[in-house]
C-alpha cells in the first residue's frame, strides 16, 4: 500500500464526501514499518456540529427510523459493498492497525461483515410489538402493547485495535434498530472507518445523514459527541479511564451510555488440566494480535504444584512463537499501535520487575525487528495478586503467571480484579470446568477452550468492564426504547 493509493481519505457528512472545514489532514502511521502510509481529512468541531446535526435532521425528518423494509435493504447494501471491497479493507486493516493477515479473515473483517447479514435478518423477524393482552388497572379495561422505537441519534466512538469489527457491531444493530449514527473512530485507525464512509455513499441507498463519519485526530471530538444534547445514546468501547469520562460527559444530558472496556481477563487451569491444552491457549491469547484485544486472557493462574511445570512449558511454547509482518499469513502477532503503546507495555514490564516478578521470557523488543513497534512475547512469572502486572491492563503480549491453591483460590484470584470481561478455565472434568466458570463473575467464559465470539453471542462485562451487551439479540436490544401503548378496551 502506498501513499499514492490514498490521498486525503475524506469525512461523510450529511451524505457527502468532504474534507475538514478547517482543511486539515493529518497522518496515517503503518506501526509495523513506522512509515506514513498517506493521509486522512482531519475532523474539527465544526465537522462534528455539522454531522450531529445532520443525524438528528434524518432522525426526526426523514422516514429512516419507521422504514424497516428499507433498513434492511441498505444495511444489505453495505454488507455487499465491504464485502466487495474486502481485498482494499484486509490491506488497510493491516497496514494501520498492524493486525496480522489471518485475523482479517476472522473477527477483523469477514466476520463482522458477515454479521452485517445477521442483524438485518435479526430485524427483518424481529417482534417489533408485542401483545400483553388485557388488564383492568385502576378498574379501566385497557389492551396493553409493548411497542420498540429506535433511540435516536447514536454517537458511535471505538477504538484502534479492533476498528471494523467493533464498528459493524455497532453501526449494524444501531441502523437496523432506526437509529441514525455518528461514527467516531480512532485516529490511530482512520482509514478503515473512512473507507466504510466512502463505500456507505457510494454504493447504499442510505438517506443523508443516517450514517456519518467524522474522523480527526483531535482528543476533543469523542467528548464533545458525548456531551451533545442532539445525540441520544453513545455506544463507546475504549479504555475504562475513556468510559469513565464518557459516562461523565453524558450524565448532564441524562443520556443512555453503552460502555465496552477494558478487561485482565484469567484462564484457570484446575489442577485436573492438561497442561499442552492449557499452554496452547494461554500462548494463543497472548500473542494473537500482541495481546491487544480487550477479552485475551491476559493472566494465567496455574496450581501451586504444577506451576514450574506450567512456565517451562510455556516458555518452551513461546520461545519459537512466529511473529513479525501481519501480512504474512503465518503469523498471528504484528506490532503495538504506537510508540506510545509500546513504552506503555515496557513501561509495565519494568513496573513488574520493580515489584519481584521474573521475565521467564521476552520483556523487551526483539533485536531482530528494529522497525516497527514490536515487543517480545513476554512471560512473568513470580506474580502475586496485588502486584500492579496482576491487576492492570497492559494491553500487549504480557502474560502474568499467578498460583493458586485449589478450585476456590482460583475463582478468588479470578474475580480479584475491577475488571469483569471474560475468562477460561480448562480441567479434565468439563462438569468440574463448568462449576468453576459459574463462579467466576465476567460476561463471557470459555469451557476448555470453546470460543464465545459471533455475531448472535452478546458480548460484554460485569463490574468496570462495562455497561450493557454488543452483538446478540441483546445488543440489538441496547439501541431500542420500549414503549408501552394502553388502548381502552
Ligand atoms: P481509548 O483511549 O479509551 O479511546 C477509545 C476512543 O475514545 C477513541 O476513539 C478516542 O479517540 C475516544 N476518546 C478519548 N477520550 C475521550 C473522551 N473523553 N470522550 C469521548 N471519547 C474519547 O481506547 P484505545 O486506547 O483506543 O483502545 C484500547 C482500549 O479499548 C483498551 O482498554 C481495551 O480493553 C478497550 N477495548 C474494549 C473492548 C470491549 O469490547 N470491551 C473492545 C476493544 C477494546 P481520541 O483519542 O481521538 O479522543
Amino acid at each position: 500500500m502506498t501513499s499514492d493509493t490514498y490521498r486525503a481519505l475524506p469525512l461523510l457528512i450529511d451524505g457527502s464526501l468532504s474534507y475538514a472545514a478547517e482543511g486539515g489532514v493529518f497522518e496515517n502511521i503503518d506501526p509495523a514499518t513506522e512509515e506514513v502510509l498517506g493521509t486522512t481529512a482531519d475532523a474539527g468541531p465544526r465537522d462534528m456540529d455539522r454531522a450531529i446535526a445532520a443525524a438528528r435532521r434524518a432522525f426526526d425528518e426523514t422516514p429512516w427510523p419507521t422504514d424497516l423494509a428499507f433498513r434492511v435493504h441498505c444495511l444489505r447494501q453495505l454488507r455487499a459493498g465491504l464485502e466487495r471491497h474486502a481485498d482494499e479493507l484486509r490491506r488497510t486493516i493491516v497496514a494501520e492497525a498492524g493486525s496480522p493477515v489471518t485475523l482479517t479473515h476472522g473477527p477483523q473483517l469477514d466476520a463482522p461483515v458477515a454479521g452485517l447479514g445477521w442483524c438485518a435478518d435479526l430485524a427483518e423477524s424481529y417482534a417489533w410489538e408485542t401483545d400483553l393482552g388485557v388488564a383492568a388497572p385502576l378498574g379501566v379495561p385497557t389492551r396493553r402493547v409493548l411497542r420498540r422505537e429506535p433511540y435516536g441519534v447514536v454517537g458511535a466512538i471505538t477504538p484502534w485495535n479492533f476498528p471494523m469489527q467493533i464498528t459493524l457491531a455497532k453501526v449494524g444493530p444501531a441502523l437496523a434498530a432506526g437509529n441514525t449514527v455518528v461514527l467516531k473512530p480512532a485516529p490511530d485507525t482512520p482509514w478503515t472507518a473512512a473507507i466504510l464512509g466512502r463505500i456507505a455513499a457510494e454504493e447504499t441507498d442510505l438517506p443523508p445523514g443516517v450514517l456519518n463519519v467524522v474522523v480527526g485526530s483531535a482528543h476533543g471530538l469523542g467528548a464533545q459527541l458525548a456531551a451533545d444534547p442532539r445525540v441520544d445514546l453513545v455506544s463507546f468501547t475504549g479504555s475504562t479511564a475513556t468510559g469513565r469520562a464518557v459516562m461523565r460527559s453524558g450524565a448532564d444530558t441524562l443520556k443512555k451510555v453503552f460502555l465496552e472496556l477494558g478487561g485482565k481477563s484469567a484462564l484457570l487451569a484446575l489442577d485436573d488440566a492438561d497442561l499442552a491444552t492449557v499452554v496452547g491457549n494461554a500462548a494463543f491469547q497472548i500473542t494473537t494480535h500482541a495481546g491487544q484485544g480487550c477479552s485475551l486472557l491476559t493472566r494465567l493462574v496455574l496450581p501451586r504444584a504444577r506451576y514450574d511445570e506450567g512456565v517451562e512449558l510455556l516458555v518452551e511454547t513461546l520461545r519459537n512463537w512466529p511473529y513479525g509482518d501481519p501480512a504474512d499469513p503465518g503469523t498471528l502477532m504484528g506490532p503495538l499501535i504506537s510508540e506510545r503503546q509500546r513504552r506503555r507495555v515496557l513501561g509495565y514490564v519494568a513496573r513488574g520487575l520493580a515489584e519481584g516478578a521474573t521475565v521467564a521470557l521476552g520483556g523487551g523488543i526483539p533485536a531482530h525487528l528494529p522497525r516497527g513497534y514490536f515487543v517480545e512475547p513476554t512471560v512473568l512469572t513470580g506474580v502475586t495478586p496485588a502486584a500492579t502486572v496482576a491487576r492492570e491492563e497492559i494491553f500487549g503480549p504480557v502474560l502474568t503467571v499467578l498460583a493458586h491453591d485449589g478450585d476456590d483460590d482460583a475463582v478468588r484470584i479470578a474475580n480479584d480484579s475491577v475488571y469483569g470481561l471474560s475468562g477460561m478455565v480448562v480441567s479434565a472434568s468439563e462438569e468440574r470446568a463448568r462449576a468453576v466458570a459459574e463462579r467466576v463473575r465476567t460476561g463471557t467464559i470459555s469451557i476448555n477452550g470453546g470460543l464465545y465470539y459471533g455475531a448472535d453471542v452478546p458480548f460484554g462485562g460485569y463490574r468496570q468492564s462495562g455497561v450493557g451487551r454488543e452483538s446478540g439479540r441483546a445488543g440489538f436490544e441496547e439501541y431500542l426504547e420500549i414503549k408501552a401503548m394502553a388502548y381502552a378496551h
